[in-house]
């Protein structure tokens, strides 16, 4: 029976190189023992060799070796077997992974779940905490992941925080970061990790004022954020407190709020939002921002490398030009509603760069849910469409912008929407002279959106 030991347990090299090699010898997966170096089995010596291929080689889907790549990260033991078992399967049926009836199949979707669950999980609640050493400030946080995700996750954090110097602690592997290098030492004890920073008093304080306690379900809330991670997360120790509080809180908001879902709830509801795929490299949601009595509303594309970053919308080079028109609109940006059809920045990641990517009709689609409550939150006279994207999340169609500007268009609640240009259209605009024709027709689509609002009252 041949013995496969893999160099750790997340080594998908490993398994790649020896599980082609047994299925192309003809090596019934029944037959062979997967142990990781230096784990439960490593006790054997050598691996015996694996048998010369027989069969010729065959290709497999793309979407496997994605799958196959968390799911060696899964702590299930058999994972290689199973993966084995759905390779060797791969060259009759290439559309094994359809078959979600299969039992394999469906086993390696779960263990797959679990894996991008863990993974999402860690990039939510890692929290670092500022440390001196003697190059200055390192930042350094203790996780406790489920799986074997640490060595896959840390290029998130990498592209995530690529100027700062970090470590991320877990029981199992230590990943480092030194602006340049990214490294992997063993894991380590809780005790090594710092305990609390002044940053943590800021986040407690942001916490506590976007907890809203109408929206409060404490056993959605521990799904979510189990409380395994709880005492990693400075927020958590104000958790007691605020569900002991909802109540009274939740009765001070009936008696002074207005009726219907403040923004406030949505954007607190939107933060944990996992509606498409967006959520998972973003750093943050970036919800909207602006009155809840705001008469005219602005909805942009997505937000771009800044806005992520800032978790607010609009404060990007696209930004700086929509504020100058604003203000030559006269228009005060405070009075108004700024958004986005999608809230999570799409990108491409180039080396340390993020190149924003357009979004999708099934992520406009996905994130309509979160624009239709925007509006009904608002309920702005006019509503401002910068934009295709915006455009088509607001109709539910494909709008050619230069065929639709300029006019009033009815939306369902009797209120209207105007079509102009995105901000960042302008930025593309090389000629000057040209980009400054169009900077004006972009301020006087403003200042007539902004007299409608008044007209409409
Ligand atoms: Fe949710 Fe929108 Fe983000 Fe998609 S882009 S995860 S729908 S908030």
């Amino acid at each position: 029976m041949p013995t496969v030991t893999l160099a750790a347990p997340d080594d998908f090299d490993g398994w790649r190189d020896a599980a082609r090699a047994l299925v192309a010898g003809g090596v019934p997966p029944s037959a062979v023992t997967w142990v990781v170096a230096g784990g439960a089995g490593d006790l054997l010596g050598g691996d015996d060799a694996i048998p010369a291929a027989t069969a010729p080689s065959f290709s497999v889907p793309k979407a496997f070796i994605d799958m196959t790549g968390r799911v060696v990260c899964n702590r299930e033991p058999e994972r290689f077997a199973l993966l084995h078992a759905a390779l060797a399967q791969l060259r009759t049926r290439p559309k094994l992974l359809d078959d979600t009836a299969d039992p394999l199949v469906n086993r390696l979707y779960l263990l797959d779940k679990g894996v991008r669950r863990d993974i999402h999980k860690m990039r939510a609640f890692v929290r670092f905490r500022e440390v001196e050493d003697a190059e200055g400030e390192h930042y350094a946080a203790w996780f406790e992941p489920e799986h074997h995700i640490v060595r896959r996750n840390a290029g998130f954090f990498v592209r995530r925080f690529a100027q700062m110097r970090w470590s991320i602690l877990t029981p199992e592997l230590c990943a480092h970061w030194d602006t340049m290098d990214l490294s992997f030492t063993p894991g380590a004890a809780k005790g090594d990790a710092p305990g609390g920073d002044p940053i943590e008093a800021v986040w407690k304080t942001y916490y506590a004022s976007i907890f809203n306690p109408a929206r409060l379900k404490v056993n959605a809330m521990t799904k979510e954020m189990p409380k395994k991670y709880w005492k990693n997360l400075p927020e958590a120790a104000l958790i007691p407190d605020l569900i002991a509080g909802a109540g009274e809180r939740v009765q001070a908001m009936i008696d002074t709020a207005p009726r219907g879902q403040s923004v406030a709830a949505l954007r607190a509801e939107a933060a944990t939002c996992i509606r498409c795929p967006l959520y998972a490299p973003a750093t943050q949601t970036v919800f909207g921002e602006g009155p809840d009595t705001a008469r005219l509303m602005f909805v942009g594309e997505q937000p771009g490398d800044q806005e992520d970053l800032a978790g607010r919308p609009f404060v990007g080079p696209a930004g700086q030009v929509f504020d100058r028109a604003l203000a030559a609109a006269g228009i005060d940006r405070a009075t108004a509603y700024v958004t986005n059809a999608v809230k999570h920045f799409k990108f491409e990641p180039r080396g340390k760069r993020r190149i924003h990517s357009k979004p999708g009709v099934g992520e406009i689609d996905a994130c309509r849910w979160w624009m239709d409550r925007e509006r009904a939150a608002i309920r702005p006279a006019v509503t401002v469409a910068l934009g295709a994207t915006a455009a088509r999340s607001l109709t539910g169609r494909v709008v050619t912008i230069s065929q639709e500007r300029g006019r009033a268009i009815a939306l369902p609640d009797g209120s209207e929407l105007w079509i102009t240009v995105h901000p960042s259209f302008l930025l593309r605009i090389e000629d000057q002279a040209a980009a400054g024709v169009e900077f004006e027709r972009f301020v006087a689509d403003l200042t007539a959106v902004r007299e409608r609002a008044v007209d409409l009252g």
